[in-house]
């Protein structure tokens, strides 16, 4: 049998730690991802709209994103995540008139959706979590510096717009010329045509810093040198980002939509007031796809967690498809990855299961990210290879691939003793980085309402002998991705 080597290998000449590499927008390469101050790595992501419940696009960039923070924490380094929660904007103010709910009301109501959702999925919590409608000072104190530079103008009605023309590296980060930018959307989270507010501003390439309240906003407004109104949405994440990580941070992410304008338009309120670089690098994922299309909701693709676990899938087989491909590629979404997610999971979880018993460690060391620090190699030890392709570029799928190969050599291994503590807390180190949650109750999956009751009535039907009833509400738990089996006095129900 082969003998698997399992020591730490430790380069003394090496004294930076391994980082973390990601594909940088801003420089159209692959970077190191280190913090300028040398200790922890300041981390700014654009956070939800609270308007409804977030599909499983949004959740995709926010699970890369715990992937990233995940990999470069267990890697030994402290990571300040900060990600915002929009609970202004036209979509939140426009959705909570329809349903007649204040905005406070309404939008709290949604983030406590997001928050469950974030937390079944495994994500971990970000350090801080500004609100946009907490931090209207700092917007208003950006956009006094901006007019006091001459970047700003106010316009008749109390709105106030960047001059983009005033500010010369406009587009570095989309690489757009300033032609494609003036006939593009101007300030594309208006839902109003592009003309509509056009004779206000100076050029089309302006963009709201400061919209002037408008009668369709109601009781949404603050008080400003301008007069009533609120903020415009891109200047949220420029005040919020440097309210909390300062002027110059590390890294900023979001999905690949945000690059123009959100990002760019970032970029030029914060530099054109502070004249330091704002965010040193750019982290953005490609987008989501359901069965070729794009997700919409008149396409009647539009997926959330909720939906997924009706057709009996759990997060964690969700969290496992949308992490498991590249972040720099589009990932098309079926629900039949879900079934292979499953059947994934479950040759983790008895890996894990092994390892845990064979190293004699517990389950909660397994889960503990300082044991995992201080019992597994810098390089992972055996799965340095999955280590490998995680911090190149956060290759997850490479990464899933080398794990499983991996777990295929140990099994026609032996280890000593010594060297199982060691392995499991490697393996630890990966299962940690992607987020899975490996725990047994992880594997169940409890039928949701709508399903129970189907159920029932089908049982209720078949003991009074109505089997035609009884098999037409087996036909649609089939199609709703749940079968019944029958047992002598009752029946269980079953997903997939
Ligand atoms: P929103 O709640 O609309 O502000 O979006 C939250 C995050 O989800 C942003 O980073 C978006 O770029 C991202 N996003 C939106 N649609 C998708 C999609 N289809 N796939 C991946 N990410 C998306
Ligand atoms: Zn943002």
């Amino acid at each position: 049998m082969k003998k698997i080597e399992s020591r730490a290998h430790t380069d003394p000449e090496k004294t930076q730690k391994m980082a973390v590499s990601l594909y940088d927008t801003l420089t159209r390469s692959v970077q190191e991802i280190r913090p300028e101050d040398g200790k922890t790595l300041r981390f700014y992501c654009c956070g939800p709209t609270v308007y409804g419940p977030a599909h499983i696009g949004n959740l995709r960039t926010f699970l890369l994103q715990d992937v990233f923070r995940r990999t470069v924490e267990i890697s030994g380094l402290p990571v300040n995540h900060v990600r915002n929660i929009t609970d202004v904007d036209d979509k939140t103010i426009r959705e909570s008139n329809n349903k007649g709910v204040p905005l406070k009301e309404f939008t709290r109501e949604w983030t406590e959706r997001f928050h469950r959702d974030s937390h079944a999925l495994n994500m971990l919590a970000p350090t801080a979590e500004p609100a946009a409608t907490g931090h209207i000072r700092q917007q208003i104190e950006l956009i006094e510096c901006l007019i006091d530079r001459g970047h700003a103008y106010a316009s008749k009605s109390g709105s106030v717009y960047f001059r983009v023309s005033s500010f010369e590296d406009y587009g570095r980060l989309s690489r757009l010329r300033e032609r494609e930018i003036t006939t593009g959307r101007a300030t594309p989270d208006d839902d109003e045509p592009i003309d509509a507010d056009e004779y206000e501003r100076d050029s089309g390439a302006d963009f709201a810093l400061w919209k002037a309240h408008k009668k369709e906003d109601g009781d949404v407004f603050w008080d400003s040198p301008w007069g009533r109104g609120r903020p415009g949405w891109h200047l949220e994440c420029s005040a919020m980002s440097m309210a909390f990580l300062g002027e110059t941070f590390d890294l900023h992410g979001g999905g690949v939509d945000l690059v123009f304008p959100h990002h760019e338009n970032e970029i030029a309120q914060s530099e054109a007031c502070t004249c330091k670089p704002f965010a040193r690098h750019w982290f953005h994922c490609a987008h989501l796809m359901v069965h070729g299309e794009k997700m919409s909701k008149s396409l009647g693709n539009l997926y959330t967690l909720d939906d997924i676990q009706a057709k009996g899938y759990g997060p964690m087989d969700l969290r496992y498809v949308l992490t498991s491909a590249h972040y720099r590629q589009q990932l098309n979404f079926t629900i039949d990855s879900l079934n292979a997610a499953k059947n994934a999971l479950k040759r983790l979880r008895k890996k894990a299961d092994a390892l845990i018993e064979t190293a004699g460690i517990t389950r909660e060391a397994f889960y503990d990210p300082e044991a995992i620090i201080k019992n597994s190699p810098e390089d992972a030890g055996v799965f340095r290879t999955a280590w490998q392709e995680l911090i190149d570029d956060l290759n997850t799928p490479g990464a899933l691939g080398e794990v499983f190969r991996t777990l295929g050599r140990i099994e026609k291994a032996s280890i000593d003793a010594d060297g199982n503590k060691q392995l499991a807390f490697s393996f630890a180190k990966i299962i940690h980085a992607l987020g899975l949650d490996l725990h047994p109750d992880q594997e169940k999956t409890e039928a949701p309402e709508e399903i129970r009751k189907l159920a029932e009535e089908r049982w209720q039907a078949k003991k009074r002998k109505d089997f035609a009833r009884a098999d037409a509400l087996r036909e649609e738990l089939n199609e709703a991705g749940w079968s019944v089996l029958d047992r002598k006095d009752g029946y269980e129900l079953e997903a997939g």
